[in-house]
């Protein structure tokens, strides 16, 4: 089988799914996509314009590639390019969708397409990736990462050097978050070692919002309004992820949207956040100006609605390049090194994100009981204790309902202790450098009445 066409894109496709069908006959055994499109680039100037592949067979979603360099694709029982996912070329009606991230108004794009199925393949195949060891470490605080990318979607590295990094940065675990792709997991996990839990995930890479589905192993539906299938909410979609097994994470909430970054900023009224429950709260660089300080301040706005959220860290790493750029974590507390424990602390808020100091906030009631951060504490009278170390003439600052209660000199080091004997729903502690920039922030605890 083979076909070939070509067709043109206007502004007014931005933010379609265009479904283009083909039959795959039994006995196919590769399968080749050759899709080109211009202009790609404007001018230098201006955004691009950014298209994207999703493949479906007739049992489900075979990948995506999220990039405009190379959108060729071959597959058969043993190969895949990166971003889809090798297996049976099942007979059938198959499904290449363009999604259509930006295209500029004023601009048309055409497009030209080559679908060729063959009844032999060539010798190429992936190598069989068997599983790296893990073995339990205790609970413990644990530093890692939950939001990075490879080149089996648009980042300018390999799974290899993500490891690499995560390695040279001390880190106890890595997650390889590629958009709306699985296809580099396996990979990842070869990689798993009793030093570095590999966890997986995708980046819901909607038109209008971003999301990591962190913890999950398979594709899920990201599209709010599938061509195939009827509309979604972004609520729905959430759902999937948590009935998976996986967290939804709400990314980078006030990033730069369009056109300079398709579908970067949130923009989901339904979830404001709605049934969210976590939000990524400092994404990529933790040097100079950035969206995140008002990601921190939306956070804020939200916790004082009475909404009881999780903050995380995501570096969104993409190049080595960036990997030498000031890049913060997250610190766990966690009943053990492995993903399920690592979710279900995150769920309950059990972390600080840092950029290099230490911090811990906990509270203890009359009783003894003894509360973490992200906690909901019975008592208001609780005697909260905030701890921190390595932190060189920074301020420590108490946020209370969302306001400034308390400053303190940090030294490198020390600890102080409070009873708030005020009507407060929640506090949380900030470290701040002398230029004001966060170097760290811990999740709230929060108080019932
Ligand atoms: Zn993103
Ligand atoms: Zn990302």
């Amino acid at each position: 089988m083979k076909l070939q066409t070509s067709d043109t894109l206007s502004h007014h496709d931005k933010k379609r799914h265009i479904p283009l069908y083909f039959e795959v006959e039994q006995g196919a055994k590769q399968l080749d996509i050759t899709f080109s499109y211009t202009p790609v680039e404007l001018a230098p100037a201006l955004p691009i314009n950014e298209i994207s592949l999703s493949l479906f067979g007739p049992k489900g979603a075979r990948g995506a590639r999220h990039n405009n360099r190379d959108m060729n694709i071959r597959l058969s029982e043993s190969f895949a390019s990166p971003g889809y996912m090798p297996g049976q070329l099942e007979p059938g009606t198959w499904c290449l969708e363009i999604d259509a991230h930006r295209i500029m108004p004023g601009s048309v794009v055409t497009y030209t397409l080559t679908i060729e199925t063959k009844t032999t393949f060539n010798s190429e195949s992936l190598p069989v990736f068997p599983k790296g060891q893990t073995h339990s470490r205790g609970s413990g605080w644990y530093r890692g990462d939950f939001h990075a990318h490879s080149l089996h979607s648009d980042a300018r590295w390999d799974i290899s050097d993500l490891v690499a990094f995560a390695k040279r940065q001390n880190l106890d675990f890595v997650t390889l978050s590629d958009h709306n792709t699985v296809s580099g997991l396996a990979e990842l996990h070869s990689f798993a070692s009793h030093e570095l839990l590999t966890i997986g995930a995708l980046e819901l890479t909607t038109f209008y919002g971003h999301a990591l589905a962190l913890g999950l192993n398979e594709w899920t539906e990201w599209r709010v309004n599938p061509p195939n299938g009827k509309p979604q909410t972004i609520q729905q979609l959430a759902q999937n992820v948590e009935e998976k097994g996986g967290v939804f994470i709400m990314a980078h909430p006030m990033s730069e949207g369009d056109p300079w970054c398709s579908g970067c900023h949130w923009g989901y009224a339904e979830m404001m956040p709605g049934t969210a429950n976590i939000i990524e709260v400092w994404n990529s660089s933790w040097e100079g100006t950035s969206h995140n300080e008002a990601a921190l301040q939306l956070y804020y706005s939200w916790l004082n609605l009475g909404y009881k959220l999780v903050a995380t860290a995501g570096t969104d790493i993409h190049s080595p390049s960036k990997a030498n750029h000031s890049l913060g974590f997250n610190c766990v507390y966690a009943q053990d090194l492995s993903t399920p424990e690592l979710l279900k602390a995150v769920r309950q808020g059990h972390l600080y994100l840092t950029n290099g100091p230490r911090l811990e906030l906990n509270a203890q009631t009359k009783n003894g009981t003894r509360y973490l951060m992200g906690d909901s504490v019975p008592e208001s009278d609780a005697v909260i204790t905030i701890t921190w170390d390595d932190c060189p003439n920074h301020d420590i600052r108490l946020i209370v309902d969302g306001k400034l209660h308390k400053k303190i000199a940090s030294g490198k080091s020390g600890f102080d202790q409070l009873n708030l004997d005020l009507p407060a729903r929640w506090l949380s502690a900030e470290i701040r450098d002398a230029k004001g920039d966060l170097r760290a922030l811990s999740n709230p605890i929060f108080f019932n009445k």
